[in-house]
C-alpha cells in the first residue's frame, strides 16, 4: 500500500482515504464520492479492527460481505482498496496502542471502554500505510470525528479531516452496517432514535433553548418505545463531547443492537 501510494505522490497525485470496516452501504459510497470530488486517487480501507470492540461486543458476528464490497467499490470507480488482515496490522509483537485523551473520557468513551484506542490506533496505522492527505469519515460517529480531528492535529500527521453529513433512509434512520442485524419490528423501533433527534430540533426551533428541557423531550421520545434501552441522551459541544452545547447525541439498544445517531439541534433535520 505504501509503495503505491509513493508512486502517487512522485507523480503529483493526491491521495483520498476512506476507512471502514466493509459491509459497504449508502454511507460509505457518500464519503467515497466525497473524496472523489477532492482527490486524484482515492483508497478505501476495508478492515474489522479487533481493537476497537469491546470483549462482549460483536466483533465476530460483524458482517462481512467482502464479494459484494469489492463489486460497490469497483463501480465507484475507486484507485484502490486496502485490505490488510489481521496479522499485517497487528502481528503478534506489535504493541502500541493510541490514547487520545479528554475527548475520549465520556459517551461512547465511558460506554464502550478501550474503544477509541482501538480507532486512534488503527486510524493512525491506515494514515502511515496509505499517506493519504485528506481522510473522510462521517459525522453519524460524531465523537469519533472529534477524536480523529483530535488525533490529526496533535501527532501532527499533516492529514486534512473531512467531516461528512449523516445518510439517512426515507423514514430518517441512519444507515449502518449494524441495521442488518434488525429484525422488521426493531428496525421500526429504530426509528424512536431519530424521532427523539427530530422533537428536540422541533423545541430548539420553537424557541426552546434549557439544555435540561431538550434533554428530557429525549427521553422522553425513547421511553415512549417498549424495545429501546437507553445508554445515553445528551446535549454536548461538538468538539469536547462535554456539555454545554447544541449536538444532540444518542446511543439506544434495540433488542442486542446497539446504535449511535446525532444531529445538532440548531440545524434543520433532513427529511
Ligand atoms: P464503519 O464501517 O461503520 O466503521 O464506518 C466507516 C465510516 O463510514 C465512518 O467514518 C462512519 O462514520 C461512516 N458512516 C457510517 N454510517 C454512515 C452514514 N449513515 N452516513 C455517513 N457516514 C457514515
Amino acid at each position: 500500500m505504501r509503495a503505491l501510494a509513493r508512486l502517487w505522490h512522485a507523480a503529483g497525485e493526491t491521495v483520498g482515504l476512506v476507512p471502514t470496516m466493509g459491509a459497504l452501504h449508502a454511507g460509505h459510497m457518500s464519503l467515497v464520492a466525497a473524496a472523489r470530488a477532492e482527490n486524484s486517487k482515492v483508497v478505501v480501507s476495508v478492515f474489522v479492527n479487533p481493537l476497537q470492540f469491546g470483549p462482549h461486543e460483536d466483533f465476530e458476528r460483524y458482517p462481512r460481505p467482502v464479494d459484494a464490497d469489492l463489486a460497490l467499490l469497483g463501480e465507484a470507480g475507486v484507485d484502490a482498496v486496502y485490505m490488510p488482515d489481521q496479522a499485517t496490522l497487528y502481528p503478534a509483537a506489535s504493541s502500541t496502542r493510541v490514547r487520545v485523551g479528554v475527548v475520549t473520557e465520556a459517551l461512547e468513551g465511558e460506554h464502550r471502554p478501550g474503544h477509541f484506542e482501538g480507532v486512534a490506533t488503527v486510524v493512525i496505522k491506515l494514515f502511515s500505510a496509505t499517506e493519504a492527505d485528506r481522510a473522510y469519515f462521517g459525522q453519524k460517529d460524531a465523537q469519533q470525528v472529534a477524536v480523529v480531528k483530535r488525533l490529526a492535529s496533535d501527532l501532527d500527521t499533516g492529514v486534512e479531516i473531512r467531516a461528512c453529513p449523516t445518510v439517512r433512509d426515507a423514514e430518517g434512520l441512519a444507515v449502518s452496517s449494524r441495521n442488518a442485524y434488525l429484525s422488521a419490528d426493531e428496525r421500526a423501533a429504530a426509528l424512536s432514535l431519530s424521532r427523539s433527534l427530530r422533537a428536540a430540533v422541533a423545541d430548539y426551533a420553537a424557541g426552546e433553548r434549557d439544555p435540561g428541557r431538550l434533554r428530557a423531550r429525549m427521553h422522553e421520545i425513547l421511553a415512549a418505545e417498549p424495545r429501546a434501552t437507553v445508554d445515553y441522551a445528551e446535549l454536548v459541544d461538538p468538539s469536547t463531547f462535554r456539555p454545554p452545547g447544541t449536538l444532540a447525541v444518542l446511543a439506544v439498544r434495540i433488542g442486542k443492537t446497539r446504535l449511535i445517531d446525532n444531529h445538532d439541534v440548531a440545524k434543520p433535520f433532513p427529511g
